[in-house]
């Protein structure tokens, strides 16, 4: 094991934050079952207290620990997608505190694929949750910089795994009955073939059935529209494109030429900062299909287009 990773590992133990990566975007972790360890994530991140936090543990094993009653299907999910990007949410144990489920009596537990996640999971020994580590509302970041960038000055320690692979957040699922709380790296496609047919609730419906779903959510500071006719005349515009430049725009970041949605999650989340940090006056995403990962993709878009918090 790396110096850097036992480091990591007695800091989280000690209570203190250290950021890290995962396949899907770099996490803000704290020991789960350390109330002030949790309350500084929230602290760091400006996050509200009702936005219940994921907890990461390194195996099945662990992550049964964390349940009540271990849902049927966990056994089946993790098979096919642990260690990997599916977050599942069932009844908790007393050993986790409040602060982390935003005093649901549920939580949210994922295995990890990320080695350095891995690896710093087995030698803090013990669950930690994790956020993405971006201030609230923020684009989540998929490489270190990102988050020295931003947060650097609020944590101990952040490890530097490379760019995220997945690029964006779990999927996140509750059970009996399966229903999709979040779309993210695992396709809800590939989830029906392990569950059968999975509840997919409609925006509104999201914000009680999964906190913390605000509307406004991954924003950037320029403001970006879904549909180029809502978007104001003028200005110095970029294009978010999936395949191809289109013209009309001063700047355009392609996110993958060969039309594949996999890639473009991956780049989605460092698109954005790229052109955020252009100064530009507009920003206009071009809709991707919604199967696949397309779907996690335009979760993310339409919130960060939203207009409005809440
Ligand atoms: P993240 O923002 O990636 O840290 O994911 C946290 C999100 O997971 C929250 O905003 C909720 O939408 C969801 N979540 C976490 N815990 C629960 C829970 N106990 N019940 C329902 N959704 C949860
Ligand atoms: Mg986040």
């Amino acid at each position: 094991m790396s110096d850097a990773i036992r480091a990591a590992a007695d800091a989280l133990r000690r209570g203190e934050l250290v950021a890290f990566p995962t396949e899907t975007v770099y996490g803000l972790g704290a020991h789960a079952l350390d109330v002030d360890a949790v309350t500084k994530i929230f602290e760091a991140k400006g996050r509200p207290r009702f936005d219940p936090l994921i907890v990461h543990v390194p195996n099945l094993d662990a992550a049964r620990a964390l349940f009540a009653e271990p849902p049927a299907a966990l056994d089946r999910l993790a098979a096919e997608f642990w260690p990997g990007p599916l977050t599942v949410v069932a009844k908790k144990v007393a050993a986790i505190p409040d602060r982390v489920t935003a005093g649901h009596d549920t939580v949210a537990v994922r295995v990890p694929a990320h080695p350095m996640a891995k690896a710093l999971l087995e030698a803090a020994g013990v669950p930690v949750a994790a956020p993405s580590a971006n201030p609230f509302g923020a684009v989540s970041p998929t490489r270190a910089e990102h988050v020295v960038a931003q947060l650097g000055d609020r944590v101990s320690m952040v490890l530097d795994g490379g760019p995220c692979e997945v690029g964006v957040e779990s999927t996140i699922v509750a059970l009996d009955p399966p229903t999709l709380l979040r779309p993210g790296g695992i396709a809800l496609e590939s989830l029906e073939r392990v569950l059968g047919a999975v509840a997919v609730p409609g925006a509104e419906e999201y914000t009680t059935a999964s906190p913390g779903r605000l509307s406004k959510h991954y924003a950037t500071a320029t403001p970006l529209y879904l549909d180029p006719a809502e978007a104001p005349e003028g200005g110095r515009r970029g294009l978010l494109a999936f395949e191809q430049v289109s013209d009309g725009y001063d700047v355009v970041e392609v996110l993958s030429p060969s039309g594949d949605l996999a890639e473009a999650a991956q780049r989605l989340f460092a698109a954005m900062r790229r052109l955020d940090a252009l100064d530009l006056d507009v920003l206009v995403a071009e809709p991707v299909p919604e199967v696949g990962l397309g779907r996690a993709i335009m979760d993310r878009l339409r919130r960060a287009a939203a207009r409005r918090a809440g």
